[in-house]
């Protein structure tokens, strides 16, 4: 095919075969929200790419490398969002919903942009499930956020192939303090740090610890630690998430190199990880960011939040095969119909049951064909009962009730009967 009727690079479409897991992924994921008392926001795909600047910070890789940026006709610059936290601050503060403390509970799905590398569980064009919570600022909200994706893991299947790794970012002045104790450290063992840490020991020395250089690594063993600089509020926080994490009995492992790749976040960070994917082992990731609704022109108002990758989630569903069987069948009964009387009626009648059972996957053959043909496609469509409209049939205004699936002889039904006869055998959603 010519290049330019390809899809970009990175940039994926999710195929027919595909979007029944993802149906089902988002589904439990948003039944899971909704019962917890989240609820959904909206936002715009396209933002001002100032926005983007000033919520991520500067010196980051998505706004250093990987924004989709692009001048409008009128000459403003605007960014594909490469995450949505910065848009839905943005809403907030726009539509005045968090203004004198008000609680917000939030949640968004959409996709997201980032020009990196595509590879497995890395592309351009990618989808997140992402949740904000405003003006609750103590460590059991956090904990919340982490109860709910323990018992979404559960309910999908994974939660032994998932690992929560947890730190504590601090207040911005503990944060400080650490910043420039570990600034003192890494310029004494300059020479030995590898050429990025280098540089970002001058623009972002937080984001050296989570460096992947064997050396810089080495170096990093004996450098000063967050936990030993971490204000009371900050401590008194993170053990208080720590107690609930035990109360609900989630295990955790305490990584103090953990910090993030955004500049916004402080004291709780905490990120779900798992070995299954490769390298791309980041499945959900978040924390809290206090100080980011006020650095965006706010008056002060707590925030913490995560964001899961859907892509990575689907993948890991597929790859631990825990993919529930009754989503790969689309079709409960499949109707046949045989010459153009029997057509008639069988539309009729279809319509006639499906306002009985709304619920109902009913398939009616379009196409018309042969009984062989007809058939053929009622036992592809995965179907577990035809109904047959043919001569004999209509003559006794009955239907063929045939079972596709294991046992049962064809019976007939009465028109008025059928769809009584398929509430009791079919589970309807
Ligand atoms: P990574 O370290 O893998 O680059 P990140 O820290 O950049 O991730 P976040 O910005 O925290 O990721 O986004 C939250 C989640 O979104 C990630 O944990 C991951 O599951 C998913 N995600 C991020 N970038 C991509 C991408 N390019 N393709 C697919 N999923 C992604
Ligand atoms: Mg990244």
């Amino acid at each position: 095919m010519s290049k330019s009727l390809q899809a970009i690079r990175g940039m994926n479409d999710i195929l027919p075969e595909q979007t029944p897991l993802w149906r089902y992924f988002e589904g439990t994921v948003a039944r899971l929200l909704d019962n917890y008392g989240y609820k959904q926001i909206r936002m715009p795909i396209v933002e001002f790419t100032e926005l983007f600047k000033r919520s991520i910070g500067e010196v980051t890789d998505i706004v250093e490398k990987e924004m989709y940026t692009f001048e409008d006709r009128n000459g403003d610059s605007l960014t594909l969002r490469p995450e949505g936290t910065a848009a839905c601050v943005r809403a907030v503060l726009e539509h005045g919903i968090t203004g004198g403390g008000q609680v917000q509970k939030l949640w968004y799905i959409g996709p997201m942009f980032r020009h990196e590398r595509p590879q497995k569980g890395r592309y351009r064009q990618f989808h997140q499930i992402g949740l904000e919570v405003f003006n609750l600022d103590g460590p059991d909200i956090d904990a919340e956020l982490i109860t709910m994706t323990w018992r979404l893991w559960g309910e999908l299947g994974i939660r032994d192939a998932v690992k929560l790794e947890l730190n504590s970012l601090g207040t911005s002045e503990s944060r400080g303090r650490y910043r420039e104790a570990l600034v003192e450290y890494l310029s004494a063992h300059h020479d030995k740090l590898d050429e990025d840490s280098q540089r970002r020991l001058k623009s972002n020395p937080l984001r050296v610890l989570d460096t992947k250089n064997a050396d810089t690594q080495a170096v990093l063993v004996d450098a000063p630690k967050m936990a030993d600089y971490l204000d009371d509020e900050s401590r008194a926080h993170f053990e208080g998430l720590k107690a609930r994490l035990d109360a609900v009995g989630i295990p955790y492992v305490l990584n103090p190199k953990l910090v993030r790749g955004l500049d916004y976040y402080s004291k709780t960070v905490f990120e779900w990880v798992t070995d299954k994917l490769g390298a791309q082992g980041t499945v959900c990731a978040g924390g809290r960011y206090d100080g980011l609704v006020e650095q965006m022109g706010g008056k002060p108002t707590t925030g913490v939040g995560f964001a899961m990758g859907i892509e990575r989630l689907v993948l890991m569903l597929e790859t631990l095969e825990q993919i529930p069987e009754e989503i790969s069948r689309q079709v409960d009964v499949y109707l046949c119909a045989f010459g153009e009387e029997a057509e008639l009626a069988g539309l009729a009648l279809a319509e006639r049951v499906r306002d009985q059972l709304p619920n109902l996957r009913l398939q009616v053959n379009a196409g018309a064909g042969s009984f062989k043909s007809q058939f053929k496609k009622a036992d592809k469509s995965g179907a577990l009962y035809a109904l047959i409209l043919g001569d004999d049939e209509m003559a006794q205004q009955v239907v063929g009730f045939k079972p596709l699936r294991g046992q049962g002889e064809q019976q007939s039904i009465a028109w008025d009967a059928l769809a009584a006869h398929l509430a009791t055998c079919v589970v309807q959603g």
